[in-house]
């Protein structure tokens, strides 16, 4: 039985050890099984906080847990993570020099480790288990656990025998933690581990600090940058589809200033492993990768995470958000929709030979279809896949958050229903548009289309329009779209009823361009103060040799910002989530330090400020700073006086002009740059050799032109469409 005292002595490792507070269900429950000797089976989302679900039972209890991990390159992380709180833990594995190797074991056998890290091959050595029988083995946790069974996505044929724990150590508790397995999976686990008597944990399978964005794909760089813009100093990664997308969106980016690299499995071994390092240390903030990046990679502080292209199944959907936001702070997942891109998904599946796997393909790209057209919240339709019922609507997606407006549509469902009868034939969506706004294309007139009665019946509503209403009526089952004749509009059993004015049509009005406005960051964040503790992490683990987010969480970092100041007698990061007792005296000096100068600085110099408007410090800094240039430049100030205004570079307000016309704000560049450079630079730029790279071009310009004037010039163009 579980006492009080033990629970008390678990919350005070997790406040002591840990710097946190409170528990996050179930891992109290969790824990305290595990403190009882029972073993426990844990299926947890990402992020959901598994880790300490093992961790605090292997400080409190006798002897050393041993942590089974299939991911060599995690290992690492977790431990510095665990020494910088002062828990005693090791890592045994291939990446070990042999005396390191023999250390770590001495340690081990001493039984001064708390816990200790292991990957399975490792772990089932005669050696390493002679060595087991020896010790005081506090428990052993199996991470990944879905890696046992053939059922789960990851099979591992040295999981298998993990087994045979259970039977040599009867009495030592064992934990399996995953964060992906269905209902087959989880008995599949629980039974090649012989955890039968195993209490189950199972929590919801919700993120709610992602916000799921998706928007209709027209300009996709455009829209990657202004996304991007409001993510700066973040960390995130964009998925596409192909090799071949990932390295032209990776080089679109290097050229706006973006620190991006390309990751996909056609890359030597060698420099995906650099990519994937320098994106942990924060040495590159944005990956740009196939879906070939992302398992083992483990970032608690992703921002982000784009899908340039659309994903193969909720599944995989699912998953790769999923890598956004594990430290639980807000962060964005946002999906580029394209009707070009279901078309060429549709394609190579029907490139698939076996009928029966082609109908589960057809059937998963459908369901993420209907997520990304759905006009109800996208939680719940994600959730709803997953067999998870969300009673109310999220408030933290697109649709919740600028509900699209609807109207009645039957009599514009009837004019399509009419044009589909009348055509009576193979046509897809494109077609049937252009029919309805009476193009005189080839094939309409070959085909003497344009004699039929209801050619061009649709002229009062442009194409866009008409092409998200046909799409919505096939959403809403009143067409199937016929894979095997190039996704041909098909009537179902419910569109007589169209035809006959019969039916409810509810469409969602189309909205063009990308179109939510939405709110961004609910967190008020000293955004300078934030920075300098940034670079205060960054140079501490750069001497530690350690990621940063080991060092310190986000979490922490944003509470740190909103301290304000330091008093002198006060102990302010006892308060503050993540600074356990280990943290607070090996850094909580050189923080204090940092905040009690920028302190005195910010009352300095607002007291010069007086009168002046002053910046907000709500949401972005960069953002804000940019509204407030626009506002100074539609009064009539040039960019000197906008500079002198906010005290800052012309280079600073350059940047936000650049930013400005990301944004589709109207800005006369060429009168920022001068009448006469401007047309010069226009010129050159017309003939330059359209295979060098922009800054081999900038160098050959006869105009003089800063890095900022450049890339200013260059949105510009971008905004008008020239590429
Ligand atoms: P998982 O392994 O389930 O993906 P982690 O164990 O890595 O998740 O935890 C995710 C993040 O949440 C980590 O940054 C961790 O420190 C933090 N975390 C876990 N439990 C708590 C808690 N009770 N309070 C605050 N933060 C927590
Ligand atoms: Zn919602």
């Amino acid at each position: 039985m579980v006492t009080k005292k033990v629970k008390l002595h678990a919350k005070k490792v997790l406040k002591d050890v840990f710097g946190y507070d409170e528990f996050r269900p179930p891992q109290e429950e969790v824990i305290c099984s595990i403190l009882d000797g029972k073993d426990a089976f844990v299926l947890m989302p990402t992020g959901g906080g598994k880790s300490l679900c093992y961790q605090i039972p292997s400080i409190i209890r006798e002897g050393t847990g041993i942590v089974i991990s299939p991911l060599i390159s995690l290992m690492k992380d977790q431990v510095d993570a665990l020494n910088r709180c002062g828990v005693a833990a090791a890592y045994y594995n291939s990446s070990l020099k042999a005396a390191e190797a023999k250390e770590v074991m001495e340690k081990f056998e001493n039984g001064q480790l708390d816990l200790l890290y292991v990957a399975p091959e490792r772990l089932l050595t005669k050696a390493f288990l002679t060595r087991l029988e020896k010790v005081k083995v506090a428990l052993f946790a199996v991470d990944e656990a879905h890696c046992v069974s053939q059922w789960g996505h990851d099979f591992r044929p040295e999981y298998v025998r993990l087994g045979e724990l259970r039977e040599d150590f009867p009495d030592v508790p064992m934990i399996a933690l995953t964060a992906t397995a269905d209902v087959h999976t989880r008995d599949d686990i629980v039974k090649r581990l012989g955890m039968k008597r195993a209490k189950r944990y199972v929590s919801s399978f919700d993120r709610p600090n992602i916000r799921y964005l998706i928007a209709e794909k027209r300009q996709p760089l455009t829209q990657v940058l202004q996304f991007l813009d409001d993510w700066k100093d973040s960390s995130g990664i964009i998925y596409c589809l192909s090799r071949k997308r990932v390295e032209e969106m990776a080089v679109n980016l290097q050229r706006h200033g973006i620190r991006a690299s390309a990751y996909h499995a056609g890359m030597p071994g060698r420099s995906r492993e650099k990519v994937q390092d320098d994106f942990l240390r924060d040495r590159v903030k944005v990956i740009v990768a196939t879906i070939a990046f992302g398992m083992g990679v483990d970032k608690p502080n992703v921002r982000f995470v784009i899908h340039h292209d659309l994903p193969k199944s909720m599944e995989s959907y699912y998953q790769e958000t999923g890598r956004a936001g594990r430290d639980g702070m807000e962060s964005e997942a946002m999906l580029l929709y394209g009707s070009g891109d279901v078309n060429l998904v549709r394609r190579l599946i029907e490139n698939v030979e076996n009928p029966e796997q082609r109908r589960v393909e057809v059937h998963k790209l459908n369901s993420m279809i209907s997520l990304a057209e759905s006009l109800t919240c996208r939680r719940k339709v994600l959730l709803g896949y997953f067999n998870e019922y969300l009673a109310d609507d999220c408030g933290n997606c697109d649709v919740c958050l600028d509900p699209p407006e609807k109207y009645k549509g039957e009599k514009q469902a009837r004019i399509v229903a009419k044009a589909i009868e009348e055509l009576n034939g193979d046509y897809a969506v494109g077609y049937i548009v252009d029919f309805l706004r009476g193009s005189k294309g080839k094939r309409i007139l070959e085909k003497k289309h344009d004699e039929l009665k209801t050619y061009a019946s649709g002229m009062d509503i442009n194409a866009d329009e008409w092409t998200s209403i046909v799409r919505q009526l096939v959403h809403q089952g009143y067409y199937n779209q016929d894979i095997s004749r190039r996704a041909a509009l098909k009537p179902t059993d419910k569109t007589p009823a169209l035809l006959k004015l019969k039916a409810d049509v509810t469409l969602a009005k189309y909205q063009p361009g990308l179109k939510r406005k939405l709110k961004r960051f609910s967190v008020a964040k000293d955004n300078s103060l934030y920075k300098k503790l940034l670079e205060l992490r960054d140079e501490l683990a750069e001497e530690e040799d350690v990621a940063p987010h080991a060092l310190f969480s986000d979490v922490t970092l944003t509470e740190l910002s909103q301290l304000g100041k330091v008093g002198e007698d006060d102990d302010p990061f006892s308060r503050i989530s993540g600074m356990g007792s280990h943290k607070i005296a090996a850094y909580g000096e050189a923080f204090s330090e940092i905040i009690k100068t920028h302190a005195s600085k910010k009352s300095n110099k607002q007291s010069m400020d007086d009168g002046k408007p002053v910046l907000l410090a709500k949401g972005p800094a960069a953002t804000d700073a940019q509204m407030y240039t626009w506002n100074l430049y539609k009064a009539g100030n040039n960019l000197d006086a906008i500079a002198a205004e906010q005290g800052v570079s012309t280079k600073t307000i350059l940047n936000h002009f650049i930013a400005l016309v990301r944004a589709a704000h109207h800005v006369e560049v060429r009168d920022i740059i001068g009448a006469e450079r401007f047309d010069d630079v226009m010129v050159e730029l017309r003939d330059a050799d359209p295979y060098a790279s922009l800054s081999e071009i900038k160098e050959d310009l006869s105009v003089a032109l800063t890095n900022e004037e450049f890339r200013l010039v260059l949105a510009w163009r971008e905004g008008i469409g020239v590429s």
